[in-house]
């Protein structure tokens, strides 16, 4: 037989075994959800509930009617120059997983009262997706993200 071949077998065997003893320690917390937290969370990858999920999908729905934008004061004024507004949001959102750290702004005003006092976007768009609790959503998993990340500097 190949030695390489050999090899390989002998350390996919070994590991086999070691994983599964480790998962007889109850005290070992270095598995599935756990690790899965400790891994991928602060690179920007935080769990998501099936609730956050189904209205994630609901962006999917946006047709870039632009009625949204249509009726944002935000942009009307361009008090927030940097502001793309709520088209942009939900079509960035549907369309690619979010970067959580490059909308901290965005989400920071689509959560504040300046929009949640108003939620014009949301009551004009004619697919019904839910724009604000979108942001919300996406701005309690960036909270996680940071939670995290502050976690692992320290
Ligand atoms: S809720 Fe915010 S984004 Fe939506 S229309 Fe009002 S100011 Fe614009
Ligand atoms: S109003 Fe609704 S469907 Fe139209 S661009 Fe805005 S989010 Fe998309």
């Amino acid at each position: 037989m190949d030695l390489k071949l050999l090899h390989a077998y002998l350390n996919l065997m070994y590991r086999t075994v070691l994983h599964y003893l480790r998962r007889l320690n109850p005290f070992h917390q270095d598995f599935g959800k756990e690790r899965f937290l400790t891994n991928y969370v602060p690179d920007g990858l935080p769990p998501a509930s099936p609730a956050q999920r189904g209205r994630r999908r609901e962006a999917g729905r946006c047709t870039a009617c632009n009625a949204c934008d249509q009726v944002c004061p935000l942009l009307a004024d361009r008090l927030h120059t940097q502001f793309t507004g709520p088209m942009a949001f939900v079509l960035s959102g549907a369309r690619a997983a979010p970067h959580y750290a490059d909308a901290g702004e965005e989400l920071a005003l689509l959560t504040s009262p300046v929009c949640t006092d108003c939620r014009r976007c949301e009551a004009e768009c004619p697919e019904g997706i839910p724009i604000l609790s979108i942001a919300e959503d996406a701005q309690a998993q960036l909270h996680v993200i940071r939670q995290a990340q502050d976690r692992g500097a320290t």
